[in-house]
């Protein structure tokens, strides 16, 4: 089959890579290549800083209204091509279309209208200093942003940067993985086709390692927003800290789910189903370790281990499917060896742990995996610390409230937490305690944009959602006036 060929998006034109190179991007569920990326260099960055710093004047003047206008416009063409993009979406990322229809693709055209919405009725402080003057503040667009994104929610993501970027008057320079390029190549067309200005939003597709990391040294882009893992975050922090960059890091997490015995047990057993498996646990949210209190434990355990043997593992198009195929080979083998390792370090596998024997015809080279628990571990151990982003969990029991507080926080992540418990005082005490950057009581990935959203510890720094994008994508300013 002809692969697709994506090119870079530079001034609203699709350009080819300076230096000619592409390479292969592998279709998940098949393993086979599916399209080819350009393999993109400094030069291109070049290109696409020339594009957006030329665009910087006009777009950063232009009216919020007719900012807010297009926004509102790309949110439509984004529905408008919904089914286009859900399908995109599965093939390159592995996901099943159905996710992709109910989160990926809907939160992806959300982003722009939230935005739109978001800068047409922001209000800035103002107060009297009496005798004196008026004080008050002002919000100055920043210049070329840099927008690094990862593979496991491409569009959404990706959208997530971009709307509030250039909602606020700054122009943008995308790096997507480069295991998913396939839906920001199609956005491309989109953004033109919604009047977006040339140079507004340009797209540098290739590795983290040249269009990337070009990105983050380039002296004149003062803002990199880069949402990845906790490794790379930290690279982009030495690279970037020369030119005093405004950083905003999404990374990764570990984050606990923790069952109390008096808990909604249905409700609870249900939505762990999901936050375990979702994405094929390839959600940075997912609750990858699940703590129960002892006198629910086996029943529980029981549980998951009977529901999660009904989830279907297979062709990410058909409806029924829960989990569709990890991102890569690379990443397939990262998660089996830790299923591995779980084995080494003393613990029990309650399901899955290999690949569906069921696969048949072209998905018998996709790099499927089956929904594993794991129960048996100490906190202590490398399952039980380390971030796999895959389909796996470790279940264990705990006694106190005390003592699954002090666990879950002995992390050196700090991104979610899920607690389910229908004692009141219990639900705000313990949610008090836990160092994490979002927690749900009695819920899972409930996300409202007008909310901060962000990591604690090796999760991440800075915050956004709402007034702390702003806050993000703006320099504030205070303007005194004199009496
Ligand atoms: P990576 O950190 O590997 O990559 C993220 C992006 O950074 C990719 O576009 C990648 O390029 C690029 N990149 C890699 N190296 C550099 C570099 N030196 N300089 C600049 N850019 C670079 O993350 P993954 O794509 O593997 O995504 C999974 C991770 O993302 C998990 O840890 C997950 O927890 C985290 N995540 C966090 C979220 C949050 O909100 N906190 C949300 C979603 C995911 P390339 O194309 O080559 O991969």
């Amino acid at each position: 089959m002809a692969l697709t060929t994506i090119d870079n998006f530079i001034n609203n034109e699709f350009v080819k890579p300076t230096e000619g190179a592409y390479f292969d991007t592998f279709n998940p569920a098949h393993g086979v290549p599916h399209a080819q990326i350009p393999d993109s260099t400094k030069p291109d960055v070049e290109l696409a800083y020339k594009a957006a710093s030329t665009a910087f004047p006009i777009w950063s003047k232009t009216p919020k209204a007719e900012r807010a206008r297009i926004l509102y416009k790309i949110a439509d063409l984004i529905d408008a091509r919904q089914d286009e993009f859900v399908r995109a979406e599965s093939k390159d990322q592995g996901k099943p279309v159905s996710l992709a229809k109910a989160i990926d693709i809907p939160r992806a055209a959300y982003n722009f209208r939230f935005f739109a919405g978001r800068i047409l009725h922001s209000v800035e402080e103002g107060a009297e200093l009496e005798g004196v003057g008026y004080n008050y503040t002002q919000r100055m667009p920043i210049g070329v942003a840099g927008l690094i994104s990862p593979w496991n929610l491409p569009l959404y993501l990706l959208t997530w940067k971009i709307a509030p970027c250039i909602a606020c008057g700054n122009t943008a320079i995308c790096k997507p993985s480069e295991f998913t390029s396939l839906t920001a190549y199609m956005l491309c067309s989109v953004l033109k086709e919604a009047g977006l200005p040339a140079g507004v939003v340009n797209m540098v597709f290739g590795t983290g390692m040249k269009a990337g990391q070009a990105l983050v040294e380039h002296p004149r882009i003062p803002l990199i927003s880069f949402t990845g893992g906790t490794v790379t975050g930290a690279k982009i922090i030495a690279n970037s800290a020369p030119h005093f960059k405004k950083l905003s890091l999404e990374l990764g997490g570990k984050n606990a789910n923790i069952i109390f015995a008096d808990c909604d047990f249905e409700k609870a057993l249900t939505t762990t189903l999901r936050s375990s498996f979702a994405n094929q646990g390839e959600i940075c949210l997912c609750g990858s370790r699940i703590f129960v209190e002892r006198p629910i434990y086996e029943r529980f355990l029981n549980a998951l281990v009977e529901g999660t043997k009904k989830l279907k593992v297979g062709d990410p198009s058909a409806a029924d499917t829960n989990l569709g195929a990890l991102v890569s080979k690379e990443h397939w083998e990262k998660v089996k060896g830790y299923v591995d390792l779980g084995v080494e370090e003393g613990g029990k596998i309650e399901c899955g742990g290999k690949k569906p024997a069921s696969l048949q015809g072209e998905f018998q080279n996709g790099y499927f995996l089956e929904p594993t628990i794991i129960s048996g571990l100490t906190p202590s151990c490398r399952v039980m610390r380390e971030e796999i982003f895959g389909p796996v969990v470790t279940v264990y029991a705990f006694d106190t409230e005390e003592e699954v507080i002090q666990i879950a926080n002995d992390s050196e992540y700090g991104l979610s937490c899920s607690i389910w418990t229908e004692n009141g005082r219990r639900q705000r005490r313990v949610a008090g305690e836990i160092q994490a950057g979002t927690v749900w009581v009695n819920t899972w990935m409930s996300r409202d944009l007008r909310m901060p959203f962000g990591g604690m510890k090796k999760s991440g720094l800075g915050r956004e959602g709402g007034e702390h994008s702003l806050d993000f994508y703006t320099e504030l300013k205070t303007i005194c006036l004199a009496d």
